[in-house]
């Protein structure tokens, strides 16, 4: 697809941030092209209409720029997982670890019901981390504890392929734009 090329030409890589030794995905310079940013919608869309998705789930904050325009495109809610304390209202919370310590996303309760279908979108999979503790919010265990949704997928526009976060995603697929090798 050519519209992928474009993409990933577009992303700008930062040296040494946020720390020396990371290379940072930038994809705030995908969202001044702006065909690079519509294509980047369209492709989700077409995967993803069609497919009786319910709800985009966008994970804080990258997952909020590429979430919502899918979802206004098939017709789905969207849901945010958000950092800890930012949320209003009751909250369900998954932790997952960093590199040092730990952290956590948190979804308000009754933003999902069961039997729904859910693609969790973010901007980016490093080493699966984030995604995972996104999957459990939606598909808790045990399943009678909470909602029980279906992921149908997570989406990302990037994966840094060599760190295997897809591995850390259980049963589900990941669906990405450009793998970075
Ligand atoms: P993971 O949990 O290790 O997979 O890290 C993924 C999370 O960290 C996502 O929410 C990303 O937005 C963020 N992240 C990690 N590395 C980068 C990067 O190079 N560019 C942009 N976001 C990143």
């Amino acid at each position: 697809d050519q519209r992928i090329a474009r993409i990933a030409s577009s992303i700008r890589v930062i040296p040494d941030f946020p720390k020396p030794g990371i290379m940072f995905q930038d994809i705030t310079t995908l969202l001044l092209d702006p065909k690079a940013f519509k294509d980047t919608i369209d492709l989700f869309v077409e995967r993803y209409r069609d497919k009786n998705i319910n709800v985009i789930a966008g994970i804080e904050a990258r997952g909020f720029i590429f979430g919502p325009p899918i979802a206004l495109a098939i017709g789905a809610k969207f849901v945010p997982m958000r950092k800890p304390k930012k949320l209003p209202g009751e909250v369900i919370s998954e932790e997952y670890s960093l590199e040092y310590g730990t952290d956590k996303i948190e979804m308000h309760v009754g933003a999902v019901q069961a039997g729904e279908r859910a693609v969790i979108v973010d901007d980016l999979i490093a080493t699966g981390g984030t995604l995972n503790a996104a999957i459990r919010l939606l598909v808790p265990k045990p399943i009678a504890e909470r909602v029980g949704v279906t992921v149908v997928e997570c989406a990302c526009v990037i994966e840094l392929a060599e760190l295997k976060g897809r591995e850390k995603l259980g049963d589900k697929s990941l669906f990405v734009l450009v793998s970075e090798t």
